[in-house]
């Protein structure tokens, strides 16, 4: 027994299995076996096929980017945007403590050093206040109207927030505190393909953004990333990612380091057949957002509700606990039921690998972290229910 165990029934009720229930898992109840069987019959099984293409075009149509080029996974996506927005060795980025790993990698990879800035609660994403406060007391233009930290000299490039659990960031500041600084907006849409911000998809405020198709987001390739970005942007993002060759019909010809990002058409037929499952999945997990927050409402537990004047696709569901204690109690009970609840990921601040980078005042990301757990959240098709 355990003070959450009407909220663990409601979980069972949902899912309608007594099995173990996983935080998210993978639906395949569309044409995902007939696409990716084609592509064996087709021996197209690699880096070219019409099912890449096909897959980007729907990709750039359903998101509204004017192009979208994919890669073999988000962190790849995110290591290229970057590179496009200009990003280069001895660089700064700015970006949010509360994130996956990727993120922070993906600006390591390209030489450069994470600048943490704290989160909004009500967003769980970069806070265009922070990052307008820290700036004014640490960096300034210079005279070629560049932004740099001035306490070393170093320019500070672009801006990389994360749309946290598919809840998007508040782009409007963002946008106006990345112009006032002349800083690159790149936009971390991996957890949020079908969140959208004032009506408009999220990845797509940016000068790039980037989505990931792996086997725990919304959608999966298996494994797979989308850069979005506009038409000469787009065109770069393609050649980069696909060696930098130069068209040719048998010549081999690169005019620059690229990289073999690209998503094999394997991956891509997988990622077809789920784009026509995403309506059906978003509506799903919207229901499922409604139920919690009507079932949790005269609770301890505060359940995360999307931001103002956005739509989330509520990928990973998530509460706060009254007090450190009480996640503790929620997490351990939870997960001896079968029932899998995570804590938010450790703060990227906090590891070995960062703990260098200039950072700000992250109390909320902290508040947040003590704070936050995440629920189950995948659709039903995903869960094997019980024979009846
Ligand atoms: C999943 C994810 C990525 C990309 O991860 P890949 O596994 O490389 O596709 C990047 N950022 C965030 C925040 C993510 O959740």
């Amino acid at each position: 027994m355990s003070r959450f165990d009407s909220l663990f029934g409601f979980i069972r009720d949902h899912y309608r299995s007594d099995a173990a229930i996983p935080l998210h898992a993978p639906a395949f109840i569309g044409q995902e076996k007939t696409y990716v069987m084609d592509t064996l019959d087709s021996t197209f099984v690699s880096s070219v096929g019409a099912y890449v293409d096909q897959f980007e075009q729907r990709m750039a149509a359903y998101t509204g980017s004017a192009r979208a080029v994919a890669t073999v996974n988000g962190t790849a996506a995110l290591q290229v945007a970057l590179r496009i927005a200009g990003v280069s060795a001895g660089d700064y980025v700015i970006t949010q403590p509360l994130t996956f790993i990727a993120t922070c990698n993906a600006i390591a990879y390209c030489s450069a050093t994470p600048i943490f800035i704290d989160v909004d609660r009500t967003t769980l994403g970069l806070s265009p206040q922070a990052m307008d406060e820290w700036l004014q007391q640490n960096a300034q233009l210079d005279d070629q109207g560049r932004c740099v930290h001035r306490a070393d000299g170093r320019v500070i490039r672009a801006c990389l927030p994360m749309h946290t659990f598919g809840h998007p960031c508040d782009l409007d500041g963002l946008m106006t505190v990345c112009s006032r600084w002349h800083l690159g907006l790149v936009e971390d849409a991996a957890e949020a393909l079908g969140s959208r911000y004032r009506g408009q998809h999220a990845g797509t405020f940016g000068r790039l953004g980037t989505l990931s198709f792996n086997g725990n987001k919304i959608l999966t390739t298996g494994g797979g990333g989308m850069i979005l970005a506009n038409e000469a942007d787009g065109q770069r993002a393609k050649h980069l990612t696909t060696t930098a060759k130069v068209p040719h019909p048998y010549e081999y010809d690169h005019d620059e380091l690229g990289y073999n990002f690209r998503l094999p058409n394997l991956n891509a037929a997988l990622g077809c057949a789920q784009l026509e499952q995403l309506d059906v999945f978003l509506a799903e997990k919207r229901q499922l957002a409604a139920e919690y927050a009507e079932h949790l409402a005269d609770s301890e537990l505060t359940f995360v509700s999307e931001p103002p004047h956005c739509e989330s696709n509520y990928w990973l569901n998530a509460v706060l606990c009254p007090n450190a204690s009480a996640r503790q109690a929620l997490l351990e009970a939870s997960n001896q039921s079968g029932i899998m609840m995570r804590p938010v990921w450790r703060l990227m601040n906090e590891l070995t690998m960062y703990q260098q980078a200039p950072a700000g005042d992250l109390s909320e990301a902290r508040w947040l972290a003590d704070h936050l757990v995440n629920l189950p959240s995948g659709v039903r098709a995903s869960i094997p229910s019980e024979a009846t």
